[in-house]
């Protein structure tokens, strides 16, 4: 005989909260309404799934590291009119690109929005169910830098391997030194058409050779990174010094306003 006072226990053990939490008041209704058996399960399980998906997305976001708030809907696309919201929006939802392990390669001076838009195209792809890690490049750097040392670089890079998309931010930040260079250029091989790396960088290719000490290997990595990739080019005023010198002159303004 089915005991139905078992069933939190039941619903616990084999994990499912909601339904855990739902049933009884989902059995009223089917009670009522006269729903049928099928139909009643069909309901608890659409439940279920539902809330698994919201939280594995709320944990990819608390894992991915990503900047709060920075999002396509924060962004001003007016003020940064070589990229377009289509075509961001579209890389957001993922697909082709994520799916073949693709790049997106973001290049402009400082404070022009690069990492904002990188981190509006990772907070997307979570949305849509993948996982993100973003980084600023130096961090990442360093952690393998320590993997190597402790001699488990090749599980640390394995690992990695779960994030169908990697943030490297600012790449560029930082002239790098052999170690260095060797551990970035490692993971970038790694990668190589099978997950997806999205870059920020202030100088463009032909600087790179400023920032990593081997010409050979910089362009080995330049090759990899761009074979399969989307390049985005900002090429606008500093966002930060023109809110600076807009808000440098609003009291002026005001004041202009004042004594006319
Ligand atoms: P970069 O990485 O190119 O140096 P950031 O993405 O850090 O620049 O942008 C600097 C600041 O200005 C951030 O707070 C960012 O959110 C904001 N910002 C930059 N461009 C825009 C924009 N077009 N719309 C809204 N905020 C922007
Ligand atoms: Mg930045």
């Amino acid at each position: 005989m089915t005991d139905a006072a078992k069933l939190p226990l039941m619903l616990t053990e084999l994990r499912m909260p909601t339904i855990g939490r739902l049933w009884q008041e989902l059995g009223a209704r089917a009670d009522k309404e006269g729903w049928g058996a099928a139909r009643f399960l069909a309901a608890l399980c659409e439940h279920e799934l539902a809330e698994r998906a919201t939280r594995r997305i709320a944990r990819h976001l608390a894992e991915s590291g990503l900047p709060p708030g920075k999002t396509i809907q924060t962004f001003d696309f007016a003020v940064a009119p070589s990229i377009r919201k289509a075509h961001i929006t579209a890389l957001a939802t993922g697909n082709a690109w994520i799916e073949t392990g693709a790049n997106i390669l973001i290049f402009g001076p400082s404070g022009t929005g690069k990492t904002h838009v990188a981190a509006a195209i990772g907070a997307g792809l979570i949305d849509h169910g993948y996982r993100v890690l973003f980084t600023r490049t130096t961090d990442l750097v360093q952690k393998l830098q320590a993997a190597r040392r402790d001699l488990v670089l090749p599980a640390t890079l394995a690992k990695l391997d779960k994030f169908d998309c990697i943030i490297l931010d600012d790449l560029g930040y930082a002239r790098k030194d052999q170690a260095e260079t060797a551990v970035l250029f490692e993971l970038i091989a790694e990668r190589y058409e099978r997950n997806s790396l999205v870059v920020t960088c202030n100088q463009p290719f032909s600087e790179w050779d400023h920032v990593f000490p081997d010409p050979a290997v910089t362009v080995a990595a330049i090759d990899r990174l761009v074979h399969h990739a989307t390049i985005l080019e900002i090429n606008t005023e500093s966002y930060r010094r023109r809110s600076a010198a807009e808000n440098a002159e609003a009291p002026r303004k005001r004041h202009a306003k004042a004594t006319a």
